[in-house]
């Protein structure tokens, strides 16, 4: 029997080697996961990098899926993905400069908080980068326990961010 497809927002950013066009060629790579297809995408979003070292701006878009994979095959996808485009993973450094960063921000109304994966995205409610373009496409959701994306975003850290043209 088939599983029933779900709508999954996936976070999408990159700040090495050519980071728009990273963002524009991985989307087709969302398309091909199997048994998903790509519904929508963001703009693009230029973001100053949160972090401890000096790295060069990010470009974030998010993406909406349709999937039949569970979340955790689904993220065994994104990191083939982003090993695909040469993502060099740091154990030392925290929040290194990426080629590729893939996360699932939502799945359905999936609530779940594993070390390995959170959904909501654990960082949601603090990534302006997350929840500007997560708004673009879905609209105000509404999220139990962390409250409408305008709420939020009135509410996130401060951050330098521009919706590119
Ligand atoms: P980050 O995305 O926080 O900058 P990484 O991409 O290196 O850092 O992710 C580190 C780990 O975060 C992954 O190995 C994964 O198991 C875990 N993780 C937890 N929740 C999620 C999620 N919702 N989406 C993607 N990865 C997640
Ligand atoms: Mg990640």
């Amino acid at each position: 029997m088939q599983s029933p497809a779900v709508k999954t927002y996936i976070g999408i950013g990159s700040n090495l080697a050519d980071p728009k066009q990273q963002v524009i060629d991985v989307l087709p790579h969302l398309n091909q996961i199997s048994q998903t297809r790509l519904l929508e995408h963001s703009s693009l979003y230029q973001s100053a990098a949160v972090s401890e070292i000096e790295q060069e701006d990010y470009i974030n878009a998010v993406a909406c899926l349709e999937t039949q994979l569970t979340p955790e095959q689904l993220l065994l996808e994104l990191q083939a993905i982003e090993y695909a485009f040469y993502r060099q993973r740091s154990d030392e450094l925290k929040w290194a400069p990426r080629t590729m960063d893939l996360d699932i921000i939502l799945y359905g109304n999936l609530r779940q908080r594993d070390s390995h994966l959170s959904i909501p995205h654990d960082q949601l409610q603090n990534r302006l980068f997350v929840l500007q373009p997560l708004q673009e496409i879905a609209g105000d959701l509404y999220l139990p326990g962390l409250g409408s994306l305008s709420y939020m975003i009135q509410h996130a850290p401060s951050l330098r961010i521009e919706k590119l043209a």
